[in-house]
């Protein structure tokens, strides 16, 4: 029995491996506090699930639905991407339903790229993009996202031979894991470079709905032209708490669209039809209790950043997204060394910033989708264990 040498290379998901790994700690009787993974504690809205039970218990609402998502689902997004952005969209070509933004961010790239092709990936950054773009036989020049340049790319400073080969360009703002927040001018920059160098520009912009102080991050789709060279991501996951629910959406650029379309009309079957209805509701709906939700975050936000600085690490106030990204105390070298000593005295569990490329080495991502009262926990452990 032997898996295909595309899939034999693929290195471990880190968040699986760390599934494995934690429960032989808590099999120890650890009292572990997971700090590590993205996935939203709190539950989505009332008003979402109600939607989801009505329609589950509709005799009729159990068959296949259409591919790419039903018509009011589609309609939907375009109707928050223009109240939310001011953005239009034409829901039959411009929007397509996904089982999860990961998923349709990973088939978008192996839509794009062929073997031999570059994929342009801002680094550190959530791992789908590399991976995705390994896959499909491409090669991967990471763009260093470093605090001195806001952990925004320095698109002037991609290497030209590589840039000559590129196919797509990945960018995530706000970032997973930086917390790094970009403006239009930054994207309307993207969008000229990838119109100048002919690329895709693929963005992810899963966090604009987790935000702070008032702080409203834009769409890349903002910028004028935007449609002509990008497609963007978002995700249910994050902004409405349905992160088991995997609904996600695509939206752009019709021709990558199209694309993808064709690519996944081969593999799925689009979503229950429950998932999609919900998903309307929480588009459609109420968004104010996002705020509140986001308040909460906020909180824990404050607490982590409080017991972090308070044992050496250094990390800015990020305006967005769910992380604290914290440099390790001095005379640390190793981040996954750290968070395994980390785990290992005092049960919190974090992710090392190499686990998001090269370039996340020396960093510490911890996650904010920890009940609060954990959260302060977890910090009085850390300040216990090195304060
Ligand atoms: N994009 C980013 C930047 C993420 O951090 C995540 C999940 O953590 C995703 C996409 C995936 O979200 P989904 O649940 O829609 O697959």
């Amino acid at each position: 029995m032997r898996p295909s040498k595309r899939v034999a290379s693929i290195p471990p998901y880190f968040f699986a491996d760390l599934a494995g790994r934690l429960s032989e700690v808590a099999a120890r009787g650890v009292d572990l506090i997971r700090m590590d993974m993205g996935a939203p504690d709190l539950p989505p809205a009332p008003h979402i699930i109600h939607a989801l039970t009505q329609a589950a218990a509709r005799p009729d609402a159990h068959s296949y639905t259409p591919f790419g998502g039903t018509p009011a689902f589609r309609e939907a997004v375009a109707s928050f991407y223009r109240s939310r952005f001011e953005v239009d969209l034409d829901p039959r070509r411009e929007v397509l339903g996904l089982i999860g933004s990961k998923e349709g961010i990973f088939h978008l790239i192996e839509s794009f790229v062929d073997p031999g092709d570059v994929a342009l990936v801002a680094e550190p950054s959530y791992p789908v993009y590399a991976s995705a773009a390994r896959i499909a036989g491409g090669d991967v020049e990471g763009l260093p996202l470093r605090r001195e340049n806001g952990f925004l790319p320095d698109l002037a400073a991609v290497d030209r031979d590589r840039l000559a080969k590129a196919k797509v360009l990945c960018l995530n703002y706000p970032n997973n894991p930086t917390g790094a927040t970009a403006d239009v001018a930054f994207f309307r920059r993207a969008v000229e470079f990838a119109r100048a160098h002919d690329l895709l520009l693929i963005h992810d912009a899963a966090y604009t709905e987790v935000a702070f102080d008032g702080f409203r991050p834009p769409s890349l789709l903002e910028v004028d032209g935007a449609k002509e060279v990008a497609v963007e991501f978002h995700t249910l996951s994050k902004t409405y708490n349905m992160a088991g629910w995997r609904l996600g959406m695509a939206v752009g650029n019709r021709q990558a669209i199209e694309a993808l379309y064709v690519l996944k009309s081969q593999i799925d079957t689009s979503h229950f039809l429950a998932a999609q209805e919900a998903g309307v509701a929480a588009l459609t709906g109420d968004q104010a209790w996002t705020q509140e939700r986001n308040r909460v975050y906020r909180e824990r936000r404050d607490i982590v950043l409080e017991g972090v600085r308070a044992i050496g690490m250094t990390a800015d106030t990020p305006r967005a997204a769910m992380y604290v990204w914290a440099a390790l105390p001095k005379a640390e070298t190793s981040s996954t060394e750290f968070c395994n000593r980390m785990l290992e005295a005092t049960g919190v569990s974090t992710t090392p910033g190499v686990a998001f490329g090269q370039e996340g080495e020396g960093y510490v991502r911890f996650s904010l989708a920890t009940p609060t009262a954990r959260v302060r926990e977890a910090m009085e452990r850390l300040v216990r264990w090195r304060g």
